[in-house]
């Protein structure tokens, strides 16, 4: 295995979270003692049984949920996947075949709801303001006699902007209208509460907040129709067969503890640097910071810088030992700037040179003055070599930014 763990200066968690102390601790017990089947009646199973019931209630608790509303799953895709065509199916039984929903969504979502217009569902994408925010206002405009779903993110992965959940669940309920949100990126960064804020459907993923990979939650409220997602057992109510990944869910259970029980602090750290690193590099020159600056998770900024490519920056950044992001889906070969980014209405040069650093409550001051120190050389290296900035430069184009 390649590592050069001691060196390098991870800021890309809301791609994915190293596991804390706690989740791995969690985990231990059910790899090693306590491997029996939950559904097995002997002694052992029970004790299977009991850690599951455990890590349900207090996973539950942190959402202000019921036990019984929270259904274990492989992590934040399937959750999406399985709750807006849960919901699209049973809305289709009363007639109802429209959904609402943004363009700024995670692939897991937009690329489900694309698979439903294939299957004759319509779906409305809510424009996305130029600071990231989608209003309670546009959604309301959206909803239909014939709406079976709003489907709206609470905190986005790419620009860290949190939308006003609450306001939009309320405009939901008053409609009658299902309301789910992809929650993956806000769960444990910041406080929900899916009685409060209204929201009948919820996805979470433990891997992003320090919990394992292949394992999160959904939360439907009940009375809340779901359909199953697969076959074959009991387990899960019914609705998702399959002999549970009990390590991965104890260590779940035990990461959102920790989390949450640190959110206050964590995100008071995180927001300082984040901060520190926005006010530095805002002084590159024709550099942009996206999101809007108020409503945002306190651990993700995202930035273009004009001229380059981000994937040029990331490379470089790379070989100096940072991990970041260029926020869009480079990782499928894919040359499109973030679908994000042209949502909120920049033009495509301009996203193309993107950058996302997405932080944990593991990095150190020392690290992001290390990013202020290297992102400026590395973006003006590239403008050196960039025939569009000599263009910019010259006067030959307009400066975008
Ligand atoms: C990471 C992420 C997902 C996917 O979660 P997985 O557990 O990796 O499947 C979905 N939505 C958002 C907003 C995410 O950040």
């Amino acid at each position: 295995m390649k590592t050069n763990a001691n060196k390098t200066i991870y800021v890309d968690n809301a791609a994915t979270t190293a596991m804390s102390d706690a989740a791995i601790n969690a985990a231990v017990p059910y790899l090693k003692e306590v491997y029996a089947n939950p559904s097995s009646l002997h002694t052992a199973g029970q004790v299977a049984k009991e850690a599951l019931d455990d890590a349900r209630a207090r996973i539950a608790a942190r959402l202000n949920a019921e036990p019984k509303e929270i259904y274990f799953t492989s992590g934040g895709s399937e959750s999406d996947n399985q709750a807006i065509r849960s919901a699209a199916a049973n809305g289709a039984k009363r007639g109802k075949k429209h959904i609402v929903s943004t363009a700024f969504e995670h692939h897991a979502v937009l690329h489900t709801l694309k698979k439903l217009e294939r299957e004759g569902f319509e779906v409305t994408y809510l424009d996305v303001h130029e600071n990231g925010i989608v209003t309670a206002e546009q959604v309301r405009a959206a909803i239909r006699p014939d709406t079976a779903l709003v489907t709206v993110m609470f905190a986005n992965n790419e620009i860290g902007t949190v939308q006003p959940v609450a306001e939009i669940g309320a405009a939901c309920r008053t409609a009658g209208v299902v309301f789910h949100t992809d929650a993956v990126q806000a769960v444990g960064h910041v406080p929900i509460d899916v009685k409060a804020m209204n929201i009948d459907m919820l996805s979470l993923s433990a891997h992003k907040f320090h919990g394992a990979k292949g394992v999160g939650a959904l939360y439907v409220r009940r009375g809340v129709p779901l359909n199953a997602f697969i076959e074959g057992g009991a387990q899960e109510r019914g609705r998702r067969a399959g002999t549970e990944n009990i390590a991965g869910i104890a260590s779940m259970a035990a990461a959102l503890d920790d989390a949450c029980e640190h959110m206050e602090e964590n995100a008071k750290k995180e927001r300082a640097l984040c901060d520190k690193l926005i006010r530095e590099l805002s002084r590159v020159p024709h550099s942009k910071l996206n999101g809007d600056k108020h409503n945002r998770l306190p651990n993700i900024v995202n930035m273009c810088f004009e001229g380059i490519e981000g994937e040029g920056l990331l490379l470089l950044l790379d070989d100096k030992g940072i991990c970041a992001s260029s926020g869009s889906a480079c990782t499928s070969g894919s040359l499109d700037p973030s679908h994000v980014l042209l949502a909120l209405g920049l033009p495509h040069e301009v996203a193309h040179g993107s950058l996302r650093i997405s932080l944990s409550e593991y990095n150190t001051e020392s690290e992001i003055d290390a990013i202020i120190e290297a992102v400026p050389q590395v973006v003006e290296y590239l403008r050196n070599m960039s025939p569009v900035w000599e263009a910019l430069e010259k006067g030959e184009r307009k400066h975008l930014i």
